[in-house]
């Protein structure tokens, strides 16, 4: 059975990381994604509300396991004894960062590979970031995230907005 991991932040989940996870999951028998818990960095969300998000949006693809993660990810790939890590790619600038750490994975953890899947066009702006940005200010942002959690989304930032 040949496995990969898909890991990310997913600060929140957006149709761009959704489109890579289940291309990933035509081409492995079994896809983890793996949501980083990371103290260092801040995130808007909780690791339960993103792997909730996740859960939410991906119910149906019945090969695709999600959690969340600290440590090394080259760790990680040998604890789920993983062939592949699998990632999207936006632009130069994501090859650059996605390339560096392809080569220390693979330094820490010679039995895993990094593949690369480029972005559909229509999802080549798109990021967290960006989706954070948007829905702060109150901007439409139901066409960059799945469906499922349009409104918890929303509601999380009207939350925000009041507290301001
Ligand atoms: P972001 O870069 O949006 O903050 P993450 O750090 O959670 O997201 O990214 C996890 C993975 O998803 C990375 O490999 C990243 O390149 C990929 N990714 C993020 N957004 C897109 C997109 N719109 N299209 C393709 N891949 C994407």
């Amino acid at each position: 059975m040949k496995t990969c991991i898909c890991p990310g932040s997913f600060d929140p989940v957006t149709r761009g990381h959704i489109d890579i996870i289940k291309r990933a999951a035509l081409i492995f028998d079994k896809v983890y994604v793996a949501v980083l818990i990371n103290s260092s960095k801040k995130t808007v969300f909780t690791v339960d509300e993103r792997v909730e998000m996740l859960k939410k949006s991906l119910y149906l693809n019945d090969n695709i396991t999600i959690e969340g993660f600290s440590g090394l990810l080259s760790d990680y790939a040998k604890m789920k004894e993983s062939d592949a890590i699998v990632k999207g790619l936006r632009s130069v600038t994501d090859f650059e960062n996605e390339f560096q750490m392809s080569l220390i994975n693979k330094k820490l953890n010679p039995n895993v590979d990094t593949i690369f899947l480029n972005t559909k066009a229509e999802y080549m702006y798109l990021s967290s970031n960006m989706v954070k940005e948007v829905a702060f200010y109150g901007g439409d942002i139901t066409d960059f995230v799945p469906p499922e959690i349009l409104e918890q989304i929303n509601s999380k930032f009207e939350k925000t907005r009041n507290e301001n």
